[in-house]
């Protein structure tokens, strides 16, 4: 069986865990600040607040940038269901627009068009670990005056004309373990503006700066420092990975002939969370490759406006499109080149 993701744990992230439990002091401590201060390295410096989770980080990203009741927040359907639980956990209403096809991320024409008065903040996916067309993002919230939110959940490490995501508005990150790096569960606020950062981080700790001084009411959404220890040993490795990643992504696109591979343009740096194909004969195709044994995923079969938990009718045809032909399949840095050409070999034989 080759599987579809796999999070790699070795004896390193075993021996900081140890070393971590050994000390006898275990929540949100020194290793927490570390892991920030190194994650900040890869952001340009910018202010970076370590959660429990990638929704923590989504949820306490829109609070901290002032986002409540009443307001509009605009969003890919075609996304995690945590992208909008993020926004109406806020109390302000997640408005679903649709993506562009060929890179699965939200379409800025459809955005400007759902831009009304009580909009307050757009939120770009870089779905797969393809980034969001980040100017016209960047323009749009300049020019009306909203709030920029990235999710970068899947996106650890992608560019945008060689800009890091992450770093062009407040963005969230997941540490979730098939994301391209984990901590078990985890998630990072990543911010270049100190007010934010200094919100998130009271919301984050019973709105407390100075202990049992509670200044706002606030959640306990902190990391251990045991999450934090496995988190920094996977950064120590992510760029390794993402290079292992892109390899083998490149190898199934210049082989792969029975399906549409992920377009990447020139301009960006995808860094393959998922390696994401189409075809209109999609059921068909999972079934063979489940008979095959080569692992294989539908992200996300059920657009989030149509969930039971959103339950709303709206005309999506690209999202509608990509709900059912998107079929994803192994990517991830342990494939060996073996399966790598099994792949391409049982995937070439399919008609
Ligand atoms: C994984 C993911 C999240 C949520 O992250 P968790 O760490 O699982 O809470 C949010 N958005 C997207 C696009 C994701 O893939």
């Amino acid at each position: 069986m080759i599987s579809l993701s796999k999070p790699i744990i070795g004896d390193d992230e075993k021996q900081a865990v140890m070393r971590v439990l050994d000390t006898g002091m275990i929540a949100q401590g020194p290793e927490v600040a570390a892991f920030e201060d190194e994650f900040s390295r890869f952001m340009e410096g910018h202010h970076c607040i370590a959660v429990n989770s990638g929704t923590s980080a989504l949820h306490l990203g829109l609070l901290a940038s002032g986002i409540e009741c009443g307001d509009e927040v605009i969003i890919p359907s075609f996304t995690f269901a945590a992208t909008a639980n993020a926004v109406a956990l806020c109390g302000a209403t997640p408005v679903f627009v649709d993506i562009n096809i060929e890179t699965f991320t939200m379409d800025p024409n459809a955005v400007e068009a759902a831009i009304t008065e009580n909009t307050s903040a757009i939120m770009p996916v870089h779905l797969y670990g393809h980034p969001s067309e980040m100017d016209p993002f960047t323009e749009i919230c300049t020019r009306k005056g909203l709030t920029l939110l990235e999710d970068a959940a899947q996106a650890h490490l992608a560019t945008y004309k060689s800009q890091p995501v992450g770093t062009f508005g407040t963005a969230a990150f997941s540490f979730y373990p098939t994301k391209n790096m984990t901590s078990g569960e985890g998630g990072m606020i990543v911010t270049s503006d100190d007010e934010v950062a200094r919100k998130a981080k009271l919301l984050r700790n019973q709105g407390m700066e100075v202990r049992y001084k509670n200044e706002v009411v606030g959640f306990n959404n902190r990391m251990t420092d045991i999450h934090a220890a496995i988190g920094r040993v996977q950064l120590k490795k992510l760029r390794e990975r993402t290079t292992k990643r892109q390899e083998n992504a490149k190898f199934l696109s210049e082989n792969l002939s029975t399906v549409n591979v992920p377009i990447a343009s020139s301009a960006v740096e995808h860094v393959y969370h998922q390696y994401t194909i189409t075809t209109d004969r999609r059921d068909e195709l999972s079934e063979y490759l489940n008979h095959e044994n080569i692992g294989n995923g539908v992200y996300y079969p059920i657009p989030v406006h149509q969930l039971p938990s959103f339950g709303k009718e709206l005309d999506l045809p690209n999202t509608k499109t990509a709900a059912q032909q998107a079929s994803s399949i192994p990517v991830h840095p342990l494939l060996t080149s073996e399966e790598l050409h099994r792949i391409v070999e049982v995937m070439n034989e399919w008609n």
